[in-house]
């Protein structure tokens, strides 16, 4: 189907979730949205094809566009990524003053455009992996065939799904404490999460904030035996056990208190909290690899050691999609630019063989 601009606008607004960015930072990207190409129904091949537009797919984009590889990139539905629902970035290299995660992610596109990436607007419906040339079906309608392909569709942060999360989202609500906890210091947060990286992060925020209370849902942890040790060692943790979250209230513009529920004695209490982190785990956006490529039982796909290359040669991941540990956007940005020049030496050899 091609798409004309009002229908690739309203997909686009569907699909991505700006309720919670301020009318600023939506108008911005609804002219973001309008200036990039639309996919046409053709077919047709490319060198290098990368998947998703975050902080690792610009990367590549910006390293195998100046080798000369012209890359075709498929934006997916979130254009610019993880980033562009959040306010402040203030860890990225190169912005002294920090930057807006939206503006930054257009500093991204504009710096991989310059180089000639050939950007779409665009999912990946499914994917054939079966040959030498590799086949990406676009939009469940058109298919591309590539030498290279390039993921970096990234991971999604799960939520509560309470409606004053969406609303508070950027405001004092949070899923990831180490771009965040920052802007938290000497104030109470809460987190909530069981498992070794919600046990990890609530320890992160305790060096940096007064007080921090750990919601846990049942009577104990997920985590493991040495992380519950250091939370439970570290002075001013409070977990909360049988505690789930009710409500997150704020005065309209961000996040004053929490409302949690003892699940056992139904008692209810307001925690006195600017912050509210939610570390109860991410979803890798791989689903539509999971015929074709290595993944661990979470999703996340395998690369091999020291590399971003896959089981199938041609086939390079980046990112969050392959990154369990780390999730920032410079490590992102990093195993961007290495796919991309392990896809360059790839078709390199490939030429030479
Ligand atoms: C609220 C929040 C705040 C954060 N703040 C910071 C911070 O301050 N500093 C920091 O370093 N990190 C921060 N992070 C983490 C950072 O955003 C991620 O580590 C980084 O964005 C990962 O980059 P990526 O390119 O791997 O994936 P993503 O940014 O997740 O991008 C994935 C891309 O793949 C596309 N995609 C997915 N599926 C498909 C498909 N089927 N077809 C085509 N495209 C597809 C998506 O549309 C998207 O463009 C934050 C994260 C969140 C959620």
């Amino acid at each position: 189907m091609l798409y004309s601009k009002t229908h690739s606008q309203i997909i686009y607004l569907k699909k991505t979730n700006i309720k919670n960015i301020s009318s600023h930072l939506t108008l911005k990207k609804i002219k973001f949205a309008l200036k990039i190409k639309l996919m046409t129904t053709e077919n047709e091949h490319v060198q290098c094809l990368i998947i998703g537009s975050g902080p690792a797919g610009y990367t590549a984009a910006i390293y195998a566009a100046r080798a000369d590889l012209k890359p075709l990139m498929i934006t997916g539905m979130e254009m610019g990524g993880q980033l562009t629902k959040t306010t402040d970035v203030e860890n990225f290299p190169g912005y002294p003053n920090g930057v807006m995660g939206p503006d930054m992610m257009e500093d991204f596109r504009k710096q991989a455009e310059r180089f000639g990436t050939d950007i779409r607007f665009g999912y990946v419906s499914s994917v054939d992996f079966s040959g030498a040339v590799h086949k990406v079906v676009v939009d469940e309608n058109k298919t591309i065939t590539a030498d290279t392909v390039i993921i970096s569709t990234g991971a999604s942060a799960k939520w509560l799904g309470l409606p004053s999360e969406e609303k508070y989202n950027g405001f004092g609500v949070s899923a990831c404490a180490v771009c965040d906890g920052f802007f938290f210091k000497n104030q109470n947060v809460a987190i909530v999460g069981a498992g070794d990286t919600a046990a990890e992060e609530a320890t992160y925020l305790a060096k940096l904030c007064k007080k921090v209370y750990m919601i846990v849902r049942r009577d104990e942890f997920r985590a493991s035996k040495a992380m519950v040790h250091r939370v439970l060692n570290t002075h001013n943790i409070e977990v909360l056990y049988n505690t789930e979250t009710k409500e997150i209230l704020g005065d309209g513009k961000v996040v004053t208190a929490v409302k949690v529920i003892n699940n056992q004695t139904k008692q209810e209490q307001d925690l006195d909290v600017t912050g509210f982190f939610v570390a109860i785990g991410h979803n890798p956006n791989t689903a539509i690899f999971k015929d074709w490529l290595k993944m661990d039982e979470t999703g996340y796909l395998i690369t091999k050691p020291d590399s971003t290359a896959t089981d199938i040669e041609g086939v390079f991941v980046c990112g969050d999609a392959q990154d369990k540990l780390w999730r920032q956007a410079v490590t992102a940005a990093g195993t961007g630019c290495m796919a991309a020049l392990e896809a360059e030496r790839y078709l390199a050899a490939k030429e030479f063989a």
